[in-house]
């Protein structure tokens, strides 16, 4: 079996212009970053402005294991078939961290046969827009810290900065740093943090940007700490928005780029999906729905995470209507959620098969709440056996949700028509009736007490006294309306990750509740999260390596 980057490397690409002249764009509307990779012009976002949008599905997954259910894989997979379908479809995905790159999980491009390409480039600094989002959250950062020496008029309390400085590398020794030693020209001495790019604020930010306009109000409303009257100040207090702006002038700009068979691909933005949503970008993704008939779109994490976010933060700000949503399921994932070990696996066990299949149930269940149309792809492993597979043929089929085996890792977009032809049939005879879980109106405190019963299953929810007080402080300043973003383990719909299937009379704790205002969401963090991730005792990076004629290998 060849390795991801090994099929990535023998596809023959076509020219990004000839994958932009299958959707109608005209070379003038391209930014070039070599023959295979392009911008799409402000102008001509602009020009798009009145055209009818095509069908938007979101590719979303059960509980995972830890290894990935394959949903980036099968968005890419979706995709190829629609193209080979004939039917005009675009993949709007989010850009790859360095982070995971180097550390655990590989690339983030897909895999086998349903691939975006090319995958080194977009897996490594790729068009640069990390780079801007960097920059732009360390000019901040700078900005604010420069405003304090200078005599702090703003009268920033320095124990209540809640700005960090930001690098796209796992790099755990910056959790918690010390900034400003020497002497009196070196700035005022204070604990700070980094986190990894794509957890600042500023990714956010840029991914739920309409436009230019949009994200200057937005990156003005960023709270970077509080005065010594508990007031908020913000990146425009600081006179911080024009110079980010500037910055991230080209980084607002959706990427195009193609999968292994051609098929036109937006990769734009890349949201954490625990303290922000996880999704890629409005823009990308309105521009996708613009251009073609179809949009296949992934959100992070499972769909209690991902799917919920999307629709509850993504959707309801940008005013997208999903027409169906693709639950990615595997049968290692199935089984594992039935409790077996990581290393039996590979092992037919139809009773943990059975067991473990609750957690489908409860996605589906889930899904239909927001009144979308489930199909349920079961993302097909060469240690699958067929007993298996019927059985969760059959366990969807008896609950009315659609059905269709993937076989896109193996085989590309062939693997991948009869999902094609499902979500097809699905769009034409059931009508989506997208609704949002909860209104804006809807107090804080009751949005999470929604989310944690409605979708996790949770009997009730256990705020701690710091998170009680911080929900009536947030309402004080006038973010009561804003919708909330989870931050929860992948693992389970608790905020146990040991707890897998479907945990049941279960109490979720919310230990910490702060708003990311330029975003607009107020995060709420259940359990610990972390937003500098460390790397692991083999790091992937050790077995990547570049030839004297520049082929990368080792990437994955
Ligand atoms: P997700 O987007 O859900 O995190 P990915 O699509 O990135 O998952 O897939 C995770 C990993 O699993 C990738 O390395 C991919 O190559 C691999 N993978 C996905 N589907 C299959 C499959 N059907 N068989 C074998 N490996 C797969
Ligand atoms: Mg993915």
């Amino acid at each position: 079996m060849k390795t991801d980057i090994e099929i990535a490397q023998e596809a023959v690409m076509e020219p990004v212009g000839k994958v932009a002249e299958k959707l109608g764009i005209p070379e003038d509307a391209l930014e070039f970053y070599g023959r295979y990779k392009a911008k799409l012009s402000d102008e001509f976002l602009d020009s798009l402005r009145d055209r009818p949008e095509g069908k938007l599905i979101l590719v979303t997954a059960i509980n995972p294991t830890p290894a990935g259910e394959g949903k980036t894989t099968t968005s890419v997979g979706l995709g190829q078939a629609f193209g080979r379908l004939g039917k005009k479809a675009v993949i709007a995905l989010r850009e790859p961290s360095l982070g995971p790159c180097f550390g655990i999980k590989g690339g983030a491009a897909g895999g086998g046969y349903a691939q975006v390409v090319p995958m080194e480039e977009l897996n490594l600094h790729f068009t640069g827009d990390f780079h801007a989002i960097t920059s732009a959250n360390n000019l901040l950062a700078a900005l604010l810290d420069n405003h304090i020496q200078q005599g702090n008029e703003l009268q920033i309390d320095t124990r209540q900065i809640v700005w960090k400085r930001c690098l796209d590398m796992n790099d755990r020794v910056l959790r918690n740093i010390v900034v400003g030693l020497g002497n009196r020209t070196d700035g005022f001495v204070r604990e700070d943090h980094f986190v990894i790019t794509v957890a600042s604020e500023i990714m956010a930010v840029l991914c739920l940007a309409e436009d230019m306009q949009d994200l200057k109000k937005r990156l003005a409303r960023i709270i970077v700490a509080y005065n010594y009257a508990g007031e908020p100040v913000t990146a425009g207090d600081l006179q911080a928005t024009g110079a980010m702006a500037a910055l991230l002038k080209d980084a607002l700009k959706p990427n195009l780029i193609q999968t292994l068979e051609h098929t036109p691909a937006l990769v734009h933005g890349g949201p954490f999906a625990n303290i922000a949503h996880g999704c890629n970008s409005v823009r990308a993704t309105r521009t996708a729905l613009k251009m073609a008939d179809f949009c296949i779109t992934e959100a992070g994490f499972g769909a209690d995470l991902g799917a919920e976010k999307f629709f509850d933060i993504k959707c309801r700000m940008a005013g997208l209507k999903p027409d169906a949503a693709v639950l990615v399921a595997t049968i290692r994932a199935l089984k594992y959620n039935g409790g077996v070990a990581k290393a039996d696996l590979n092992r037919e066990n139809l009773e943990a098969l059975k067991k473990g299949i609750e957690n489908l149930e409860k996605h589906i269940e889930n899904l239909q709440k927001y009144g979308v149309p489930v199909v349920v792809a079961l993302n097909a492993f060469v240690t699958d056996t067929e007993a298996e597979t019927e059985y969760v043929r059959g366990f969807c089929e008896e609950r009315q949700c659609e059905f269709a085996l993937s076989e896109v890792w193996e085989k590309g977009g062939e693997g991948g028509i009869a999902l094609a032809q499902k979500v097809l049939e699905t769009l034409e005879q059931k009508e989506s009736h997208f609704q949002v879980l909860y209104e804006d109106t809807l107090p804080l405190a009751d949005k999470i007490h929604r989310v944690a019963t409605e979708i996790y299953g949770a009997e009730s929810v256990n705020f701690s006294a710091a998170a009680r007080s911080q929900l009536k402080k947030l309402t004080e300043l006038g973010f009561g309306h804003l919708p909330v973003c989870m931050a929860k383990n992948q693992y389970s719909f608790s905020d146990n990750p040991k707890l897998l299937g479907r945990p049941r009379n279960f109490e979720l704790t919310v230990r910490e509740v702060y708003v990311s205002a330029g975003a607009g969401f107020v995060v709420v963090l259940t359990g610990d999260v972390v937003t500098m991730p460390g790397l692991s005792r083999k790091p992937a990076a050790y077995g990547i390596d570049v030839s004297d004629d520049g082929v990368i290998t080792g990437l994955f």
